[in-house]
């Protein structure tokens, strides 16, 4: 694709948005509106042109980039009608050779799912600031993704809010140095990786078979796709992020404990080797972390009301129950036993919860095919891309095996 020089005010950040119709996709453009430094150079999304259509219209990027050819064409030709200028094309390729434009100073990751790795890897091939909150990118090439931000000196930030505020916990030595770094020089001790536990919390676990969708996407203190709500109710969302915490803070999985925190104020802690625990705090609003790696170092407005400690209700804190959460302790043992074993469960994991989203199967057979997926394929080799989009399949198939012959 050739990318034309526009008329572009140079002391404005060019963002590049992977998934803007998504909810941290409009959290970020709802930043950006309120952020004149940054503009949008180039959105891209799934299916839903209806809401491109509209984000186009207002900040007027010069690419506008849909997974499906039927929906470009839908919104080429409304922003026609509206004589937009944005240019749309479709197909993950196009949107590998978006981020890579010189253009382009920052890319916003969030897309959901493997379907965002090979447009992030290219953001990170292209040594841009890749703000991360496609986590399962991360966690199913792991040393791969780490090695080329080295290699190409990218800049990681990480969105997630629990390893955003862990990031703004550790000392700026190890910010910079973040995926090198070493956590003991440091003087940490533990990282403390917090969860609200999710809708189920206190829900009998002998009635979590009859989980509908319905209950399982109403997250009780975050508003999020769903996916992810889904993830966050089995806990598989905690056992990712484990895994991603792994590769962001070059950590052990020794050096990570999972804490049940169910008023999700507190985003997660870095407890250092003097006893200290520094916690990073805030009303549970994706946008504070978002306007946190855009403008890092510096600080900007994110619309998040301030976080009013005299009408914060009581604080708790409790280990998780990994017989509640079995996904949690599947994703922390396929971090122990290495990549193949992670690219496994997070591909098993997406074939699975589509399938609950769809009625297919049932909440707590996501967990029972995850595991046998993780059984059967521990042992293959992920190392280069190559190998990890092959085991990615792989997996996926015999999930879908799962499926058909069990859950037909
Ligand atoms: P979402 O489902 O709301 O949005 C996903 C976005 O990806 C949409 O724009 C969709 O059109 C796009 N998309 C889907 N399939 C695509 C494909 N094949 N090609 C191109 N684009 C595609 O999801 P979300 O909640 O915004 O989450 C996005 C990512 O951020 C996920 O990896 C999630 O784990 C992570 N994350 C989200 C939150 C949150 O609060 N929502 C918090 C932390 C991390
Ligand atoms: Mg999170």
């Amino acid at each position: 694709m050739i990318l034309n020089t526009f008329d572009v005010n140079h002391n404005q950040q060019q963002v590049c948005i992977l998934g803007s119709t998504g909810s941290i996709g409009v959290s970020t453009l709802d930043v950006i509106r309120q952020n004149p430094q940054f503009s949008v150079f180039a959105l891209t999304a799934g299916k839903n042109d209806t809401l491109m259509l509209a984000q186009c219209i207002e900040f007027k990027p010069d690419f506008a980039v849909m997974h499906d050819e039927q929906s470009a064409g839908r919104l080429k030709s409304a922003l026609h009608s509206h004589n937009s200028e944005t240019k749309v094309f479709s197909s993950t390729s196009a949107m590998c050779d978006l981020v890579k434009a010189h253009e382009v100073d920052i890319v916003m990751s969030a897309i959901v799912g493997a379907a965002g790795l090979l447009p992030t890897l290219a953001a990170v091939e292209a040594g841009k600031k890749v703000l991360l909150a496609n986590k399962e990118s991360l966690v199913m090439s792991g040393q791969l993704f780490i090695d080329k931000v080295k290699k190409h000196g990218a800049t990681l930030l990480p969105i997630d809010s629990e390893h955003n505020a862990i990031f703004q916990c550790l000392p700026r030595k190890m910010q910079k140095s973040g995926h090198n770094g070493n956590l003991l020089e440091q003087g940490i001790s533990k990282i403390l990786l917090t969860g609200s536990g999710g809708p189920f919390l206190k829900r009998d676990v002998n009635t979590l078979s009859s989980v509908t969708v319905d209950e399982a996407v109403a997250h009780p203190n975050w508003s999020m796709g769903r996916k992810i709500s889904v993830d966050s109710a089995t806990m598989m969302n905690k056992g990712l992020e484990f895994i991603e915490a792994k590769w962001l803070f070059n950590a052990s999985v020794d050096d990570i404990e999972v804490v049940i925190h169910p008023q999700s104020i507190i985003h997660s802690m870095v407890q250092y080797r003097d006893g200290s625990v520094l916690a990073q705090m805030g009303n549970p609003d994706m946008r504070t972390p978002i306007a946190h790696a855009l403008a890092y170092p510096s600080r900007i407005d994110s619309g998040v009301k301030p976080l009013d400690f005299t009408s914060v209700a009581d604080f708790s804190f409790t280990a998780p129950d990994l017989s509640r959460y079995p996904n949690l302790k599947l994703a922390m043992d396929a971090c122990r036993l290495g990549q193949a074993a992670t690219t496994v469960i997070n591909a098993a994991n997406e074939v699975a919860v589509s399938a609950f989203l769809s009625n297919k199967v049932g909440f707590t057979d996501i967990y029972k095919i995850n595991a046998q997926v993780l059984n059967k394929m521990p042992s293959a080799q992920a190392i280069t891309l190559d190998d990890i989009l092959d085991v990615d399949k792989n997996a996926r198939i015999y999930a879908f095996e799962i499926i058909n012959k069990e859950f037909a």
